[in-house]
């Protein structure tokens, strides 16, 4: 449950360690301990194999153990802990490159060390002409100034820390999260009554009936590979033409499921909260952990860009909401659907 809300396993694992909870032998279970005892899917009733056992002879060889590495699943003897709603919600999970929806997001495996850890990012234009996007990273910077020295936490482009491919763009700490304060509070105070609900929710709308759309496309692809190979099988076409047909379906399939994918995470960004949910987290943020920041963000904010203005003026900080976030990206995958007739 606590995975789902995004809370890190290595702290679950410390509160169930405090509780008391031991493994079998007796020791005390630390986050990977906690993700074998969950990926095994036990609690969900299940024992897991597979038709390809790890075999490094052979050249088998699984670099996890996570679920989506396993193809047979039996249901066990043993009595279900959890639901198969739940258990599939924790695959979705620890596993997102296996689902369409963006959504599921990842599982951290150590806490973030700021509640904004992960959500600025570099907004100067590098020399190819391109936005840099690169997530900033924070170190603990020393300063002097006639006050006397003191460190604060600032923020760099990561790409510049790395490889000095960019600029060496920052922002302090408490800069961002007093940008942030602010974003919450004007947002707090605009009733979603407006304007602004009316075109979320159509936009919201507009992306679930292209969902479907994208949605029964792919399935049409998919029944014309089926019937690909049923020609194939039953020699009615060669194995060339078999072969050329499926690379481009497959290829076609490929768009749409890319595209698929952005639409559904369109849909859940425009249901982000409402004005109250704002004014919420804004007087829940100075109480809150880190962790509890970053969950609370993510939900309403998709990143901050941070921009370099000319001169001695400070860097800009543009805070980009999770429902503005990705028009740019569904504008570029939009390719247009291809009905040319297709013989299978
Ligand atoms: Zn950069």
């Amino acid at each position: 449950m606590w995975v789902l809300q995004d809370i890190p396993m290595d702290r679950v694992a410390k509160y169930m360690a405090g509780k008391g909870i031991r493994s079998l032998k007796g020791a005390e279970m630390d986050a990977a301990s906690w993700y074998r005892v969950l990926d095994s899917g036990f609690a969900a009733g299940l024992l897991r194999s597979r038709s390809e056992p790890s075999n490094p002879e052979k050249g088998i060889t699984y670099a996890t153990n996570k679920p989506n590495t396993y193809d047979l699943w039996y249901p066990g003897a043993h009595f279900p802990l959890i639901t198969s709603e739940l258990w599939e919600a924790y695959k979705r999970k620890r596993c997102p490159e296996d689902y369409d929806s963006e959504l599921s997001g990842f599982v951290r495996e150590t806490e973030p060390k700021y509640g904004l850890s992960g959500l600025v990012r570099c907004g100067n234009i590098r020399d190819n002409g391109e936005i840099c996007l690169a997530i900033m990273t924070a170190s603990v910077t020393k300063y002097k100034s006639k006050y006397g020295t003191y460190h604060t936490d600032i923020w760099r482009c990561s790409r510049y820390v790395r490889s000095k491919q960019c600029r060496a763009i920052s922002v302090t700490r408490p800069k961002a999260e007093t940008e942030v304060l602010k974003w919450l509070d004007a947002n707090s105070k605009h009733s979603e009554t407006g304007e602004v609900a009316m075109k979320r929710a159509a936009t919201a709308a507009r992306a679930g009936d292209q969902a479907a759309e994208v949605k029964k496309e792919i399935q049409r692809l998919k029944e014309k590979l089926d019937r690909a190979l049923e020609g194939y099988l039953d020699k009615i076409i060669s194995p060339e033409d078999y072969l050329n047909k499926k690379e481009e379906l497959e290829g076609q399939l490929e768009v749409r499921v890319s595209r698929l994918r952005l639409l559904n995470s369109e849909v859940a960004a425009n249901q982000t909260p409402g004005a109250d949910a704002f004014g919420t987290l804004l007087e829940l943020w100075p109480k809150m952990e880190e962790y509890e920041k970053r969950a609370g963000a993510k939900k309403v904010i998709s990143y901050l860009l941070v921009t370099p203005t000319p001169g001695r003026a400070p860097n800009k900080l543009t805070i980009v909401p999770r429902w503005e976030a990705n028009q740019e990206a569904l504008a570029g995958a939009g390719a247009p659907v291809n009905q040319e007739p297709m013989v299978a």
